[in-house]
C-alpha cells in the first residue's frame, strides 16, 4: 500500500471503523465499447487496490447498456487488461445487461409510486423545458399521466411498439432543482438495436443514472468510485436508492480526478477514430495509450502500477506529463534487463591490423546493477558502428570517433581512425581503422585516454533486425484533433544490426540497447527470420527542458 493514504482509503477506513460496512466491495465498471487505456489502469489500480488492501473484493462489471457501441472483443480486451495488471475479480465477470429484468422491475415500482413517468415530448422541447442554471425548468404535460397509463406505455415501450425517441421514462424529481441533473432525469430510452449479449430481447435500455447505482446495489458494492464528471450525478444515485427504499447496506458514490496525460488522447471515442481510420495499426499500436498498446510497446505492469501510484489520487483534474510515465518504465527496467549492442544506422569499420577472430566476454549488466550474467561477443576485422558515432568535422564537445580522436569499442578495444572512404557523392562509406592490442577492456595497459565507449557489432556474426522507433503520437501537448497528429510518430528501421546473442533469445524479452534505450521483442511480429524490436523508451528524457 502507498505510504501516504489517499482520501478514498481514508473514507474506506472510517467506514470500516464505524461499522458502516463489514466488508469492502468495489467494482471496475467499464463500458465494453473500446480497448481500455491508461486512465482505466488508474481506475483498476484504485478499485482493485482498495479491495486488496482492505481484504475485500472487486468485481469486474461490463456496464453494457448501450447496444449500438458494445462488443465481445472489448469485453475480452478489458478482462485481459485487468489480468495483465495483476488483479483478479471475484467470481464471474458481471454484466449490467444481466440485471435488465431486475432494473425493469424497479422501474415499474417507481412508476407505481408516482416517482417516474413516461414522457413523450420531442427531444428539443424536452431540452428547452429543462431550463438553465439560472432559470427553473418546466415540467412536461405528460408528467400528469396516471400510473396505469404509464405502466401500459412502459410495457409497450419494452415490447418494441414505439420508435426510437418516441417516449422516455423519466424520474419525477424537481424541475427547478439547482442541480440540473435532478430535473426529471431520464431513466430509460427506446433503442431498437441488437445487443451483443441480450440479443433482441429489449427495445428499451436503462440510462447510466438508473442502471449504475442499482447494479452497484445488486452486487453489494460499498464504495462506488468514479471520476469527477459524475459529481452532479451523485444526487440521482442517492435518489434512486433512497426512493426505492432499498435495504442497507447500500453503496455510496465517491469521485476522483480523471487521469489525463499530455501529447495523447484518452477518450475511447477518439481512440476508436484513430483505429478505424487507420491512423494507427490497431488498438494495440505501441503509440496508443491503451493498455494493449503500452503492453505491446514493452511497458511492464509494474511500471504502470507504479506510475498510477506516483501520481496519487486527486480531487481536481490535471494533466500529467508523459515524461513521468516514461520515467517509471525506465526506472523499472534499469535494474532488470540485460544490456546488449545494436547498431541502428551501420557504418562499416575495417580494422586493418586485426587478424583472425576473437570471442570477448561481456557482462550483461553494469556494475551498479546487482545482477549476474554475461555472453560472448565475436570480434573480427570488420565491424559496424553507429554512423553518428563518427564525425569528420566534429562539433565542440564531440567525444566519439574522429580522424584525430580514438574511441573505445564497448567491451573490446580502442580504435583509431586511419582513413575515411567516400562514394562519388561524398557520403562516408567506410572507415579504415587500427586497434591497439593492449587496450582490451578489463586488461587495458595501452595508456590511451578516450572520452567515450561506443556500441558496435561484428560484421560476420551480426544479425539483421527490424527496429521500430516510436515518438509521441501528437505533436502538441493538448491535442485537439487529427491535425495535431505527429507525422513522425513511427520510424521503421529495416536493417539494424544486432549482436548474435540477442536473436538467439526467445521473444517476449526486453533489453537495453547500449546508448539507445530500452527495447522489447515485438510479441506479435517477431520471428526468427525477421526479428522485430519496439523501442519502449530512450535512456533519458530527450524532451527535458
Ligand atoms: P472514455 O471517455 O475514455 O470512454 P469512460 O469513462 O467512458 O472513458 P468507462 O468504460 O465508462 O470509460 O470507464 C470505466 C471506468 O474507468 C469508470 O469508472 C471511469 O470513471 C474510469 N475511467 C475512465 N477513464 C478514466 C481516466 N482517464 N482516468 C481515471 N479513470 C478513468
Ligand atoms: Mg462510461
Ligand atoms: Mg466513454
Amino acid at each position: 500500500m502507498s505510504e501516504h493514504k489517499d482520501f478514498l482509503r481514508t473514507i474506506v477506513e472510517k467506514d470500516l471503523k464505524t461499522g458502516k460496512y463489514k466488508n469492502i466491495i468495489t467494482r471496475f465498471p467499464p463500458e465494453p465499447n473500446g480497448f481500455p487505456h491508461i486512465g482505466h489502469a488508474k481506475s483498476i489500480a484504485i478499485n482493485f487496490g482498495i479491495a486488496r488492501d482492505y481484504n475485500g473484493h472487486c468485481n469486474l462489471r461490463m456496464d453494457d447498456t448501450n447496444p449500438t457501441t458494445e462488443d465481445t472483443k472489448y469485453v475480452e480486451a478489458l478482462k485481459d487488461a485487468v489480468e495483465w495488471l495483476g488483479f483478479e475479480w471475484k467470481g464471474d465477470v458481471r454484466y449490467t445487461s444481466d440485471y435488465f429484468d431486475k432494473l425493469y422491475a424497479w422501474a415499474i415500482e417507481l412508476v407505481k409510486m408516482g416517482k417516474a413517468y413516461v414522457d413523450s415530448l420531442d427531444e428539443e422541447t424536452m431540452r428547452e423545458y429543462r431550463g438553465t442554471v439560472t432559470e427553473a425548468g418546466k415540467r412536461s404535460k405528460y408528467a400528469h399521466r396516471s400510473a396505469e397509463e404509464n405502466l401500459d406505455l412502459l410495457e409497450r415501450m419494452k415490447n418494441g411498439e414505439f420508435k426510437d425517441g418516441e417516449h422516455v421514462l423519466r424520474a419525477k424529481i424537481d424541475m427547478s432543482a439547482a442541480n440540473m441533473k435532478m430535473r426529471d432525469p431520464l431513466l430509460y430510452r427506446i433503442r431498437h438495436a441488437h445487443h451483443y449479449r441480450a440479443g433482441d430481447k429489449w427495445a428499451i435500455y436503462p440510462m447510466y443514472d438508473f442502471g449504475h447505482c442499482l447494479s452497484d446495489y445488486i452486487e453489494g458494492v460499498t464504495h462506488s468510485i468514479c471520476t469527477l464528471e459524475f459529481e452532479n450525478n451523485r444526487d440521482i444515485y442517492d435518489w434512486v436508492i433512497d426512493t426505492l427504499g432499498l435495504e442497507p447496506p447500500r453503496p455510496y458514490q465517491h469521485e476522483f480526478a480523471r487521469l489525463g496525460i499530455n501529447y495523447t488522447v484518452m477518450s475511447k471515442r477518439k481512440l476508436l477514430e484513430l483505429v478505424e481510420k487507420n491512423y494507427v495499426n490497431g488498438w494495440d499500436d505501441p503509440r496508443l495509450p491503451t493498455i494493449a498498446g503500452l503492453r505491446r510497446r514493452g511497458y511492464t505492469p509494474e511500471s504502470i502500477l507504479n506510475f498510477c501510484d506516483t501520481i496519487g489520487i486527486a480531487k481536481a483534474n490535471s494533466t500529467v506529463d508523459v515524461a513521468q510515465l516514461e520515467f517509471c518504465i525506465r526506472d523499472d527496467l534499469n535494474t532488470k534487463v540485460p544490456r546488449v549492442m545494436c547498431v541502428l544506422d551501420p557504418l562499416k569499420v575495417t580494422i586493418e591490423n586485426f587478424v583472425g577472430s576473437e570471442e570477448l566476454d561481456a557482462s550483461y549488466y553494469p556494475d551498479d546493477v546487482p545482477k549476474e550474467g554475461s555472453r560472448k561477443i565475436p570480434f573480427s576485422k570488420e565491424i559496424y558502428i553507429e554512423r553518428e558515432d563518427f564525425s569528420q568535422n566534429p562539433p565542440k564537445g564531440y567525444f566519439r570517433l574522429t580522424p584525430d580522436q580514438p574511441v573505445r569499442l564497448k567491451h573490446a578495444y580502442i580504435i583509431t581512425c586511419k582513413e575515411v572512404k567516400k562514394d562519388e557523392r561524398g557520403n562516408i562509406t567506410e572507415i579504415i581503422a587500427e586497434y591497439n592490442p593492449e587496450s582490451k577492456s578489463g586488461s587495458d595497459t595501452s595508456g590511451i585516454k578516450v572520452k567515450s565507449a561506443i556500441q558496435w557489432v561484428d560484421a560476420t556474426s551480426a544479425k539483421k533486425v527490424e527496429v521500430r522507433l516510436y515518438d509521441r503520437l501528437y505533436s502538441c501537448e493538448n491535442p485537439d484533433g487529427l491535425d495535431d497528429l505527429n507525422p513522425d510518430s513511427l520510424k521503421i528501421i529495416k536493417d539494424a544490426l544486432i549482436e548474435p546473442a540477442v536473436v538467439a533469445e526467445k521473444p517476449d524479452v526486453r533489453f537495453q540497447f547500449e546508448r539507445e534505450g530500452y527495447f522489447y521483442a515485438d510479441p506479435i511480429d517477431y520471428t526468427d527470420a525477421n526479428p522485430v524490436f519496439n523501442k519502449i523508451v530512450g535512456l533519458k528524457d530527450s524532451y527535458a527542458k
